[in-house]
């Protein structure tokens, strides 16, 4: 062997050695690209499980979002349409037992008019107000309120006028300025009248066309102002009274707090004017002055 061929040899085994590391650094690369690819795969893979797990979690929150939005709308819709559908002359009441209508003159006025309205809810009771017109506007929510929770109300004209002391023409303007505000609000126009100072005329029962609404319990409320003494006042209260007071003093609404539970205890019904006289049977004409409902 020439030392030419033993460098050959050592070239040839240099060369061989070299593709052997070229394989094996190949082989090794090669199950490093495909462990790295399994393990993106499978990285991958979780990605896509955990996205549907929070697409399928939030579907879970949106359909409860859309189970409570749908509960909402049907929870605060109700009672709203059950107000507006309120029964104002309910069906359910005893003609058997005893009934009183309270009345309430010259309101709306919210202090003291929500106070009663707030104890009559309270008692499954309910009242006539009487307003008067320039009032209305600015106490609109007081009256509203108390409209849809059955409570009846009618006139006591617009500008609390002595209607005895008016020509004809005079009292139907009063009448339609009153009719129109009223009917604004609550949608309907009133069907009863109170007239002011009590005063009554010939001319009045030719030219008004709604039944004329007067008392036969007087508490006074207006000048004693005290709860004590308007309570007094209603201590011998019968089946088919109406009961006059005025909803502008707290005194009243203090009384009324005490009286509403109490005559509920003796047994009677507290009704509008409108289911006494229905329950009484009494057909109410216009231009008539009704005093209590027997
Ligand atoms: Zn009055």
């Amino acid at each position: 062997m020439s030392r030419g061929n033993k460098g050959k040899d050592r070239k040839e085994q240099g060369d061989s050695r070299s593709i052997w590391i070229m394989i094996s650094a190949a082989v090794v690369l090669g199950i490093v690209i495909i462990a790295m690819a399994v393990q993106l795969v499978r990285l991958n893979r979780q990605g896509e499980q955990n996205k549907s797990q929070i697409k399928t979690e939030a579907s879970v929150d949106q359909k409860k979002k859309n189970t409570k939005e749908a509960e909402k709308p049907a929870g605060t819709k109700e009672p709203e349409e059950e107000k507006v559908r309120v029964e104002h002359i309910r069906k359910d009441l005893d003609p058997e037992k005893p009934m009183v209508a309270l009345t309430f003159d010259d309101g709306p006025y919210d202090r003291v008019t929500n106070r009663i309205v707030k104890v009559l809810a309270k008692h499954d009771s309910r009242a006539t107000f009487f307003v008067v017109g320039n009032r209305v506007e600015r106490y609109a929510d007081t009256m509203k309120n108390a409209y849809n929770k059955g409570n009846q109300i009618a006139t006591h004209t617009f500008d609390h006028g002595d209607l005895s002391k008016m020509k004809k023409k005079q009292i139907r303007r009063e009448l339609k300025r009153a009719f129109r505000v009223m009917k604004k609000i609550n949608g309907e126009n009133p069907t009863m009248l109170r007239p002011p100072y009590g005063n009554v005329n010939d001319k009045m029962r030719q030219t008004i066309r709604i039944p004329m609404i007067y008392w036969n319990v007087d508490t006074e409320d207006w000048a004693s102002r005290n709860k004590d003494k308007i309570l007094s006042r209603c201590k011998s209260i019968k089946d088919g009274d109406i009961v006059l007071m005025h909803d502008l003093y707290p005194s009243t609404a203090a009384a009324v707090e005490k009286l509403v539970p109490k005559l509920r205890k003796k047994g009677f019904q507290l009704v509008t004017v409108e289911e006494l006289f229905y329950y009484k049977g009494i057909d109410a004409k216009g231009g008539k002055v009704y005093f209590n409902g027997r």
